[in-house]
């Protein structure tokens, strides 16, 4: 009976669920997350080398800004080159210089009039149609993150996968806001709440996840009402274009989508400071997040509002394996963690604090693993790791890693190679002071450093005893350690008993505490409502 009982609670939770839902979206289907190809299949694996012989033939060529629907060309160009392969150029893609900011802001503000009145079913179905045309191109998306960002299959695979869930999900949420909230009511009184949108922003993506964040941080804006200037990052700007395309062929009306690669010196804190500028949405750096943080801060002549900032920053993401855990999954989780595309996540973990009674055990199994992981140029094969972003980048992960080899003991990697690309081998140390630069700075490559911890709380104290606050795991079958690390390790996203990287949409909202950021939580139910502002109307009758 009360089996029976249980069954029936269940069954009408769903119903009401369901109806529930069927309220709020009545032309789509509820969420779900894009997902992700096996390239074990043979037949996956042919279609991908299919799709990059398709971007190969295209690599090369020029591209323009596009501002009010119009295609401008510039004498001065990004060149966009394979991390891989640094002869081999991508794309060359305009510079958008000061005059043409202007251009877009003059264009962005005509074209809000009507943008922000369109309904907002019809920018939520802006959003699912660039959906459905992005996943008929996935693997070509996929294929230009490889040659652009210098991704591996699977993780170009799951940066467009992203992507796909950002639109499918920002529509939705758009759905639901356009309600508004309930508000109390009283006698001869009627109140309502709603959220409309504020203006024309700047978007300033980083280049790691070239077309998901790119995507995400453009589309949830825009769908919100408002007119977007889109500066990509310069080290891949070429995929970025490509969004713009399924945009356009999506019905996204002309001015709404503005594209303005160029230089950031040149016109990074131009957008910035510009007093049309609304919001801005970076993603990128701590020190660029700071900068533009400050600046934005600032009032300029002729400007009615306060800038609204979102800033999603760097990170120093630890793993806690406890004494009581699977060993395996946490060499594993590890590994994957840190060394998945090259360690270049801001998520990425790049600390372990392992219990003391098990440090030996969990070292030797993750040095075991990632012994066994292949790199190479991901154009040409299916490896596990490729080349790291640039030049710039190299420099520096190589002269953490001489730093990493005074402040502990390097016990796996190290070697690095620049002649054709930028490869840098998996690198691990141990017996390192949390303390040191290489447990407290960001890295953002192929490293990672193991110190140890005689209990759980050393091991949470050594876990929070950075500046960043993004992500981080705990490896442990100890459920009152779990609960502790729930309130007191302090990230905005933490795991439990997986690796620290690999966030999805709709499931798993991501946003750093701390100098991580401004915790925006992408991806998540509070994102669209940082480019809105919500309006209280209460009428007498
Ligand atoms: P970056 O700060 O160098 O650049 C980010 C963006 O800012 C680029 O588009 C760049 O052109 C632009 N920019 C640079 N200077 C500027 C200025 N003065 N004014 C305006 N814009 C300017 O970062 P990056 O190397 O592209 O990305 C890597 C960083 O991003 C890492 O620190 C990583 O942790 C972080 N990241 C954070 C998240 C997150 O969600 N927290 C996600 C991905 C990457």
């Amino acid at each position: 009976m009360a089996g029976l009982i249980f069954v029936g609670m269940i069954f009408a939770r769903y119903m009401c669920r369901m109806l529930e839902e069927k309220e709020v979206f009545p032309l789509v289907l509820l969420f779900k997350h894009e997902p992700l190809t096996d390239f074990n299949q043979p037949e996956n694996a042919a279609a991908f080398e299919a799709a990059l012989g398709k971007v190969r033939a295209e690599l090369g060529r020029e591209y323009p800004l596009v501002i009010n629907g119009e295609r401008i060309y510039t004498d001065e160009q990004l060149i966009s080159v394979n991390p891989a392969n640094k002869e081999q150029v991508v794309g060359k893609v305009s510079k958008a210089a000061k005059k043409h900011i202007e251009m877009a802001f003059e264009g962005a503000n005509e074209a809000f009039q009507t943008w922000r009145k369109m309904s907002p079913e019809a920018r939520a179905n802006v959003l699912f149609k660039a959906a459905a045309i992005a996943r008929r191109r996935k693997h070509e998306l996929s294929a230009w993150l490889v040659f652009d960002a210098g991704k591996p299959w699977s993780q170009a695979d799951g940066d467009t996968a992203e992507g796909i869930d950002f639109l499918e999900y920002y529509g939705r949420e758009m759905l639901k806001l356009a309600k508004g909230q309930k508000m109390e009511q009283r006698e001869n009184e009627h109140n309502t709440y709603f959220y409309q949108p504020i203006g024309p922003g700047v978007t300033i993506p980083p280049w790691n996840f070239a077309f998901a964040i790119v995507c995400g941080t453009t589309v949830a804006p825009i769908v919100a009402g408002n007119p977007v200037l889109l500066k990509p990052s310069e080290n891949t700007p070429v995929i970025a274009y490509k969004l713009v395309e399924i945009l356009e062929e999506a019905g996204l009306p002309k001015g709404v989508l503005q594209f303005v690669p160029g230089d950031p010196a040149e016109i990074g804190d131009y957008l910035v400071d510009h007093k049309e500028t609304r919001w801005i949405n970076f993603t990128g750096s701590k020190a660029t997040g700071l900068r533009i943080y400050e600046r934005a801060a600032k009032v300029q002549k002729g400007q009615q509002f306060l800038k609204q900032v979102v800033a999603e920053m760097g990170g120093k993401d630890t793993i806690i394996v406890d004494k009581e855990a699977d060993l395996d999954l946490a060499a594993d989780a590890i590994v994957h963690s840190a060394f998945g595309f090259s360690g270049q996540k801001c998520s990425a973990c790049s600390r372990v604090a392992v219990h003391e009674d098990v440090y030996d055990e969990v070292l030797e199994k993750t040095i075991a693993l990632a012994q066994e992981l292949t790199i190479g140029d991901p154009s040409e094969k299916n490896v596990y790791m490729g080349a790291v972003i640039n030049q710039k980048q190299y420099d520096k992960i190589t002269s953490y890693i001489e730093i990493g080899k005074k402040e502990g003991k390097l016990v796996l990697g190290g070697e690095a190679d620049d002649s054709k690309g930028f490869f840098i081998h998996p690198t691990i140390f141990k017996d390192v002071d949390p303390k040191a630069r290489i447990m407290q700075e960001e890295i953002f490559g192929p490293v990672v450093a193991f110190t140890k911890g005689k209990d759980f709380d050393e091991l949470l104290d050594i876990a929070n005893n950075t500046e960043y606050g993004l992500t981080g795991a705990v490896i442990s079958k100890n459920r009152e350690h779990l609960e502790r690390a729930r309130y007191e390790f302090h990230v905005g996203n933490l795991y439990f008993n997986r690796g620290c990287t690999a966030a999805v949409v709709g499931y798993q909202p991501f946003g750093g505490f701390k100098m991580s950021g401004t915790d925006s939580k992408s991806g998540g139910p509070d994102y669209l409502k940082l480019f809105m502002e919500a309006k209280s109307v209460s009428e007498m009758f």
